[in-house]
């Protein structure tokens, strides 16, 4: 039953929130019992007031001590009601600042495989939304628990102490109340399930048109107003589902409307009633009947909108609840030996979601391959063959879906991040960053002098004349300076190259650099490359030659495997591949 979740998680998030700051949410609880009761402290002052005049022969001092009592009381439920959402409103803050670090770590342990399923990265979108909310969702149960529950208890107790059929009548008409709120959660459940892929896909197609990635293309290739259509499409589609829930939502709101007016009249007959009666005074009457707006008022709040918006909202609760699960999974690292030998047996890869386009299940297969220490090695073949996959793979990336993969004696096991290795991916990070902390980034406790760095920068053609020096800001987002799509590769090749390696992987790192220049980088590469195994993925054959052996790929397998001049001596594809690009270079 979906209701019983709705309990379950609020006691989880509960739990989770005592775990995280124990005293301070105890003092919470304690401040609503107190704001709870200052609320009740008003009626009995008011109904003192009350008596106190219509006893009639007192005197001013009296008189004036039960005006300032009730004033008192007056005062004390509001400064209580201010202390109470402020500290609310600090708890949540300090609360939103650790539900977000369990998210970070339960990111860092996802398998980067996760990246590439739509699935998961709905799972993170759900539990970002379920973080911002897990404060307020799950302390609605202790609002409700210690503020309402002792304000109603105690004047379930005056109205009792008054004459019992009062106070049963209030509870009676209490019940139906929560059951139809109990109603309400299920659609909202639904809801959220369903609409959450919608939402992704909406703020995907918003971006773009209104991201800096994706602006410049869009208008000037005139998709805007196909993205716009698809755009519209989603929040017809988004603005219906809510529309749904929200009539529900309304349906079940009018009952209970209905329902309070009806116990309201039947309330003040009552009283009018006993009053004639001489059950009970004036004074209590009228104190009853002042009080009576605040207690439906509060008994309307409490299940219209605070339970009403944390049923709404449980569901994302859930979401936020399951997928910290991981951030206790114990990360273990492995270090690569200090010389290995990279072997994959009968490797096969398969994407979580296959591209159906090309007909192939899997990316790789049947991948066999020794790389021994200190190898350069040339990955080649055309687009799609599978190298960036091979190189995610041997990075240890993406567990092979069968086969296995090691480093000599390490294996490349389940969640084990492999330390040592470096790369420079086809798509790589233009981080919004100092020039300096782009490059370091990659072993921050790695101590540099800027002799170094200089020396290093020079080696990949990065220069400090782009910005102005190497502390000035990259990207126009933070004000800094904007760089061209080559500028930024060099850039991500000083970065993977600054980092300490055994493994050093570069897909396509020069794509984005013109062909003069590649030749110069990829006689760099070969220098820094000495004291590792490298993997190096090009398209242009004449750069493969640099490595100490070349590997073709075609269609997720390898076919061919050796030196360029034996490759070069034989029929294949990498012969027919050199021939084409002869053409272009001649
Ligand atoms: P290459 O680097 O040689 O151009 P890739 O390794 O990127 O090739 O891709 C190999 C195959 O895997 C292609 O058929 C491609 O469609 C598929 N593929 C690549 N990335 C993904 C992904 N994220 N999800 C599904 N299929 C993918
Ligand atoms: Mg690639």
């Amino acid at each position: 039953m979906k209701h019983k979740n709705f309990f379950y998680y609020n006691f989880l998030g509960l739990k989770l929130l005592f775990g995280m700051l124990p005293a301070s949410m105890s003092l919470y609880c304690v401040l609503q019992i107190i704001h709870g009761i200052s609320w009740m402290l008003q009626v009995v002052f008011m109904q003192y007031f009350f008596d106190t005049i219509e006893g009639g022969g007192k005197s001013t001092i009296e008189l004036a001590t039960s005006l300032l009592l009730m004033g008192g009381a007056f005062l004390f439920a509001q400064i209580m009601n201010g202390v109470a959402n402020c500290f609310g409103q600090i708890l949540n803050r300090r609360i939103g600042k650790e539900a977000n670090k369990l998210i970070f770590r339960s990111i860092e342990r996802q398998e980067v495989i996760a990246f590439e399923s739509a699935d998961a990265l709905d799972r993170i979108h759900k539990a970002i939304r379920g973080s911002e909310g897990v404060f307020w969702v799950s302390t609605t149960i202790l609002d409700i628990l210690f503020f309402y529950t002792s304000y109603f208890m105690m004047m379930s107790w005056y109205l009792f102490s008054l004459t019992p059929i009062l106070s049963i009548s209030t509870i009676i008409i209490f019940i139906p109340n929560v059951a139809a709120k109990l109603l309400r959660m299920v659609a909202f459940e639904q809801l959220e399930n369903e609409a959450a892929p919608l939402r992704r896909k909406f703020v995907y197609y918003e971006k773009c048109m209104t991201d800096k990635e994706y602006f410049k293309e869009t208008r000037i290739l005139g998709c805007c107003s196909y993205f716009k259509s698809i755009h519209a499409k989603l929040l017809r589609i988004l603005n219906q589902l809510h529309f749904r829930a929200q009539l529900q939502k309304e349906k079940v709101n009018f009952f209970i409307n209905f329902l309070t007016v009806l116990a309201y009249g039947g309330i003040i007959f009552l009283l009018v009633y006993y009053v004639m009666k001489g059950t009970i005074s004036v004074g209590a009457f009228a104190a009853v009947l002042a009080s009576l707006r605040e207690f439906y008022g509060f008994m309307d709040e409490v299940i219209s909108e605070r339970f009403a918006w944390a049923a709404e909202n449980v569901a994302t609760v859930k979401n936020y609840l399951s997928f910290i699960k991981d951030a206790d999974k114990e990360r273990k690292n492995v270090r690569l030996p200090e010389e290995f030998e990279i072997k994959l047996e009968d490797v096969c890869f398969s994407y979580p979601q296959p591209d159906e386009g090309n007909g192939r299940l899997f990316a790789l297969e049947h991948v066999d391959l020794r790389i021994p220490w200190g190898q350069t090695v040339a990955l080649v073949g055309e687009n799609g063959s599978g190298k960036s996959t091979l190189c995610n793979v041997i990075a240890g990336l993406y567990e092979p879906t069968q086969g296995l993969l090691s480093y000599s004696e390490v294996q490349r096991d389940d969640g084990r991040v492999v330390e040592g290795i470096s790369a420079v991916f086809q798509k790589f990070c233009r981080y919004k960053m100092r020039l300096s902390e782009n490059i370091t980034i990659s072993e921050v406790t790695r101590r540099v002098t800027e002799e170094e760095l200089r020396l290093l920068c020079e080696e990949v053609g990065v220069s400090t004349e782009w910005t102005g020096g190497m502390d000035c800001m990259l990207g126009k987002e933070f004000g800094g300076t904007e760089l061209s799509g080559g500028q930024w590769q060099r850039i991500a090749i000083a970065r993977g190259l600054f980092r300490e390696k055994k493994l050093l992987i570069l897909d396509e790192p020069t794509a984005a650099i013109d062909a003069l220049e590649e030749n110069n980088l990829y006689r760099s590469f070969q220098k820094m490359c000495h004291a590792c195994t490298a993997i190096i993925v090009t398209h242009r054959l004449a750069s493969a030659q640099i490595a100490d052996r070349i590997i073709v790929m075609k269609d997720g397998k390898i076919v061919q495997d050796g030196k360029h001049e034996e490759l070069i001596a034989m029929e294949g594809e990498y012969k027919r591949m050199y021939e084409l690009q002869k053409k272009w270079y001649k």
